[in-house]
């Protein structure tokens, strides 16, 4: 073990190079976005009934590589995840005041999906091992006035989708997958975002693979496929003669992704495995580095599944480490550690569900007659993800990072240099 004085206390740093940022946007980017540059079509898409509503041949090529790469019957672009997760509650045919659940850990977008389209977010708490929804507290929250599930993979690794999607048949409810984080994770033998009734992937470029900003929406479903597409590109202005229950909830928007974009996409996608593989190779080093740490536990990756790790997550166990967190994240940053998560996120403590305002200042949708009942967004309701959170959740930013195998040793070192002198921090 290691004895040298810890960088806290003037010793010197276990980490002497600082991790370069990943960039995976390299020269078969620049030559296809340069390509369409130069064929001067930009974006084809039309907002009526015809050939080009479907969009540009890059477009079209790219949900095609798409749909084969995931194993769906559809692929469908949109500007931003965030625009699919709008699109995705759209379709599904929720209803004002309808309640979907979902997750505390998420981006609060999830969330806001649910919103945009005036029905209520009702937040289910996590799983302390996957960090993932937690089918039980799912099942707890499930009301007479509840039409959906969103299941979030969180930090690269898919929710327990089998439970869910069986919970969702009992209650006849729709599940949606926020697959954000975890494109290229498996779930027994589908990928992840695969398995829900629409799941799909954001193109933000923090995410695995990224055309700066975009989004993919998965879905097996024809139907849908369809009412994504409708969303997705002024739905009301092209669904005249169709079939007349398809009407609900056919305010489109402009939800498209250009022809650069989906370029670049068709060369990011070929290196998502790579780059997937890459992450992998860190995190298992890692983990091996890190075995045996006392309080420290290193990702629980489900039986049959995969992890793609947009984030190294990792839990301390402070009462026997007889320290807290931000001490231990103090003692890791002082050897040079940098992309430390100290807790995630509780969404449900964002101000906009404690003070209950969004839409206006008269607490629209919670106030009025659509909204059933009074929701709980009380300090409590989630247990599980208020302690992570608060005390005992650290995460790294492996996505973000591109490390050498110098320094990913240099990392478990830093490690293994506080754990050795932990007396010493007390
Ligand atoms: C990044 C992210 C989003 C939003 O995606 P954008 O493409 O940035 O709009 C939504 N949900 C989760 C879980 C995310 O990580």
């Amino acid at each position: 073990m290691c004895i040298e004085k810890l960088a806290l206390f003037d010793g010197p740093k276990a980490i002497t190079t600082s991790f370069k940022r990943y960039n995976s946007i390299g020269k078969e980017e620049a030559k296809a976005a340069r390509l369409v540059v130069e064929s001067g079509n930009l974006s084809k898409f039309l907002g009526s009934r015809e050939p080009d509503f479907f969009g540009g041949p890059k477009v079209k090529e790219f949900e095609k590589q798409c749909a084969k790469y995931f194993g769906v019957k559809h692929a469908i672009t949109v500007n931003s995840w965030t625009s699919g997760l709008i699109a995705a509650i759209g379709a599904i045919g929720i209803e004002p005041g309808d309640e979907v659940i979902v997750p505390t850990w998420t981006m609060c977008a999830t969330a806001t999906a649910i919103l945009h389209w005036n029905a209520i977010p009702v937040f289910a708490d996590i799983n302390s091992d996957s960090f993932c929804i937690d089918p039980i507290s799912v099942e707890k929250n499930i009301t007479p006035y509840t039409k959906a599930i969103m299941a979030v993979d969180i930090f690269g690794q898919s929710a327990d989708l089998n439970t869910l999607m069986s919970i969702a048949q009992k209650h006849n409810l729709k599940v949606i997958s926020d697959t954000a984080q975890a494109p290229g994770a498996f779930y027994k033998t589908k990928m992840a975002g695969t398995l829900a009734h629409i799941g799909g992937y954001s193109l933000n470029y923090h995410k695995h693979i990224h055309t700066g900003e975009g989004g993919i929406l998965v879905t097996d479903n024809e139907d849908l496929a369809e009412r994504l597409q409708l969303i997705r590109n002024h739905a009301e202005a092209v669904v005249d003669g169709k079939d007349i229950k398809k009407l609900k909830n056919m305010i489109g928007y402009n939800f498209r992704l250009g022809e650069i974009e989906c370029a670049i996409g068709i060369e990011q996608l070929k290196k998502l495995k790579g780059l997937v593989s890459s992450r992998q190779v860190v995190a298992n080093k890692l983990t091996e580095g890190l075995a045996g740490l006392s309080g420290l536990q290193t990702p629980k990756i489900n039986k049959d599944c995969s992890h793609v790790y947009y984030v190294y997550p990792m839990k301390l166990d402070t009462q026997k480490l007889g320290i807290s967190r931000s001490r231990i994240i103090e003692a890791l940053e002082a050897e040079g550690l940098v992309g430390l998560m100290a807790g995630y996120v509780n969404v449900h403590l964002l101000p906009i569900y404690q003070q209950k305002m969004a839409y206006g200042s008269n607490s629209f949708p919670w106030s009025s007659d659509i909204c059933h009942r009074d929701v709980n967004y009380s300090k409590g309701i989630c247990p599980i993800a208020e302690t992570l959170h608060e005390s005992t959740f650290m995460g790294f930013e492996m996505c973000l990072h591109q490390m050498s195998d110098p320094e990913v040793e240099s990392m478990i070192l830093a490690f293994k240099k506080v754990w050795s002198n932990i007396d010493s921090l007390r």
